[in-house]
């Protein structure tokens, strides 16, 4: 197998895969989907409790063997094995998602699931051990970043299990680590792009004020742009107001142009957010 294409890291301890599953705490009922089954050891043991699966899986060789291993068995017809990239293909209605893949599309994998409806129960997903610790940071402490309150905003997040990294076969160069994502309902009304713009500005330099970190001068000339471009759309004059003006004024209304990202919590954030039209 090429492992380095498909980040093919099989799961080897019975003892974390039954672990893994047993988190998701899965119902007669459900409707799982599972993202890179690999061989399956997932996969069986997630059948043996769910109602159905729908396993996706980029690599025809890894579903051909999880379609061989449960075939002929009563749980043959609770699997459905859709060959494809996760990253392009539809998503299938799911109640609870189960995923060991590759790093390289962490990212992807986890804002795909917050942005899917409807909303699902909860997601187990493994990452490498970095990624994972930054996804559950705290506010104030050293890994709280832009991918935490991102995703804060939209789930509860928890590390729940360490792996070893000889729990795999072969064994990947890094620790991971199993989070449990449990998506707020209903979700904040907030247009992702919007809070991610806002992110991207102040936790650019984490440790600096807001107002310092709007007061750079790129970010400035986007603002105004932005501003321009929003005038236009509503057929509205511009008053004139230069546009440093007119964030200070924004900030100082709520009251947050000394705070610092480091510390701000996703509360802090959203008034940041709602402030700018
Ligand atoms: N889940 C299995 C386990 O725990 O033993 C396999 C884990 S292995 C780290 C990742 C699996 O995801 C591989 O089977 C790989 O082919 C598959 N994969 C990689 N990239 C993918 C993608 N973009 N979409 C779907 N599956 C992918």
């Amino acid at each position: 197998f090429n492992t380095a294409r498909f980040g093919q890291h099989i799961l080897k301890n019975p003892a974390t895969a039954q672990k893994i599953v047993d988190a998701a705490n899965l119902k007669p009922t459900d409707k799982v989907m599972e993202v890179g089954p690999g061989t399956g050891n997932l996969t069986v043991k997630i059948l043996e409790k769910a109602k159905h699966v729908t396993a996706i899986e980029m690599d025809p060789r890894m579903a051909a063997e999880v379609i061989k291993r449960v075939q002929g068995t009563p749980e043959q017809r609770k699997l459905e094995v859709v060959i494809g990239d996760f990253v392009k293909v539809d998503m299938p209605y799911f109640e609870v998602c189960i995923s060991n893949t590759p790093y390289q599309i962490s990212s992807p994998l986890i804002f795909r699931l917050l942005s899917h409806r409807p909303l699902f129960r909860v997601a187990i997903l493994m990452f490498q051990r970095e990624f994972a610790l930054r996804l559950v940071a705290r506010p104030g402490t050293a890994l709280w970043s832009r991918l935490s309150a991102n995703v804060q905003l939209y789930a509860k997040v928890d590390n729940i299990i360490n792996v070893s990294r000889n729990d795999f076969r072969p064994p990947p160069q890094v620790e991971s680590s199993v989070i449990r994502l449990v998506p707020i309902d209903p979700p904040p009304p907030v247009k992702f792009e919007e809070f991610d713009g806002l992110n991207r500005i102040i936790f650019s330099r984490p440790n600096k004020t807001v107002r310092g970190n709007f007061q750079a001068k790129g970010v400035m000339k986007m603002l105004e742009q932005n501003r321009k471009t929003w005038l236009a759309m509503q057929e509205m004059m511009d008053d004139g107001k230069a546009i440093n003006v007119l964030v200070d004024e924004v900030l100082a209304e709520n009251e947050v142009t000394e705070n610092r990202a480091a510390k701000m919590d996703i509360d802090d954030l959203l008034k940041c957010v709602v402030s700018f039209p």
